[in-house]
């Protein structure tokens, strides 16, 4: 008898939010390890009693969405506070919502590193916000966070919970409450931990645990971004995102677990109260150079709470369609699956390098040069016809 979440829908299609997780009753019944592909999934042990309660804490299953507000406001914004946009992956704007929340003694739910991986917690003090600043390119584990933001809730507090689309989606089969907000972000989806693994491994001979990443080191500017990787806080490598060796393997969507190449939580109407993302492709009338968040207020409870934060923002108008064409995550994209097999035929032969050449190489830099400027001449001509 299929009678729980993940022998419904299979492992193909299990996003690992811990939905199911944090809806089981039996304590030990789900075990979330890491499959051979690098995703945390659930497996059911024998403590399993087959009550099928997994099911309703499943988002693939059971859709819940109470955001269906029809008018979807639509910014180009950024914090007042130049240290904290140095500090976060676009304009800061978590940062600005968080605070709000820490400054009244109430919990912000986000994902921070421990042990090499990273995690989803709770925190309640500003000291602490640091720890969830910033894109980490890496699935976060939710563990029993979304119980936990049940138990702040019925204690009287206020949580604002960010993450990925499917975790929002997850935590709204388990939670609905008026003081609890939702914050989902732009998701090109989650690359393989067994990849990065490899890539540490063979690269710096160091085991994952003994290494940090800032994935957006802003040195060289918001759009010019840097990936530092840190042993114990001493840099190892920074590299340019462009020519990261791991990062491209992200960028060319050819290690992301599997559900994320046609997400349906990356759709609209959206599972949060607001969703934030790099504003890629910002017109410069509305650009802040040390980083430009998109952010899309998707309720009334998201709104309330925008309002009360924009003091501390520079805040811009735009349209739907303008923040979508740099930023086409926002809704319903498929990423592109087509190095995925390969890629995982060849994981255990060959090594990080040579995958990577075979795999997902470095466009040749002459016919790199030739498009740019094919495009640059493009850009040029329409201009000159759309102003004739
Ligand atoms: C895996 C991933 C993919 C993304 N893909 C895109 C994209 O394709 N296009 C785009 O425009 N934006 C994308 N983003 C969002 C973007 O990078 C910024 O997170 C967003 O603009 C918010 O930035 P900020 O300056 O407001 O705050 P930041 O301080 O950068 O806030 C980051 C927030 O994300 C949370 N977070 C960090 N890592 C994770 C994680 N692994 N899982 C869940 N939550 C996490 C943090 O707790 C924090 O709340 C992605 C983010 C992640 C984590």
């Amino acid at each position: 008898m299929n009678n729980s979440a993940i022998e419904v829908i299979g492992y193909d299609k299990c996003t690992g939010c811990y939905g199911c997780l944090n809806n089981c009753p039996v304590k030990g019944a789900i075990e979330f390890n890491k499959t051979e592909e690098g995703f945390y999934k659930p497996f059911l042990t024998e403590k399993c009693i087959q009550c099928g309660m997994c099911k309703k804490g499943c988002p693939v299953i059971k859709k819940v969405n109470s955001n269906l507000e029809e008018n979807l406001e639509v910014y180009s914004c950024w914090s007042k506070d130049e240290e904290i946009v140095k500090n976060s992956s676009s304009g800061g704007i978590f940062s600005e919502l968080a605070k709000e929340y820490l400054a009244n003694g109430d919990i912000v739910f986000g994902a921070k590193w421990q042990d090499g991986e990273i995690v989803h917690c709770g925190i309640s003090k500003l000291e602490e916000l640091k720890e969830l600043q910033k894109s980490k390119y890496l699935q976060s584990k939710v563990e029993t966070s979304y119980l936990e933001v049940k138990k702040h809730l019925n204690a009287g507090k206020r949580v604002l919970f960010v993450g990925t689309p499917c975790q929002i989606a997850a935590l709204n089969t388990i939670v609905n409450h008026e003081n609890l907000v939702t914050v989902d972000l732009i998701c090109h989806g989650i690359p393989s931990y067994s990849a990065y693994e490899k890539y540490i491994r063979e690269n710096f001979n160091l085991n994952i645990k003994n290494v940090t990443v800032d994935f957006r080191n802003k040195d060289t500017g918001w759009e010019n971004y840097n990936l530092t990787f840190k042993n114990k806080d001493q840099i190892i490598i920074k590299n340019n995102h462009r020519k990261d060796l791991w990062f491209r393997g992200f960028l060319t969507d050819t290690y992301l677990n599997k559900p994320c190449y046609n997400c349906e939580f990356r759709t609209l109407p959206r599972f949060s109260d607001i969703t934030l993302g790099d504003f890629w492709g910002v017109p410069v009338e509305v650009k802040n150079s040390a980083g430009t968040s998109v952010v899309t207020i998707n309720s009334k409870k998201g709104k309330e709470l925008f309002v009360k934060i924009s003091s501390n923002l520079e805040v811009k108008d735009v349209k739907w369609e303008t923040a979508l064409k740099g930023n086409p995550c926002l809704y319903n994209y498929k990423m592109d699956s087509s190095r995925r097999e390969g890629f995982y035929k060849d994981f255990s032969d060959l090594s990080f390098e040579d995958l990577q050449k075979k795999h997902f190489p470095f466009p040749n830099k002459y016919i790199f040069f030739i498009r740019r400027v094919l495009s640059f001449v493009k850009t040029r001509v329409l201009r000159v016809i759309r102003g004739a």
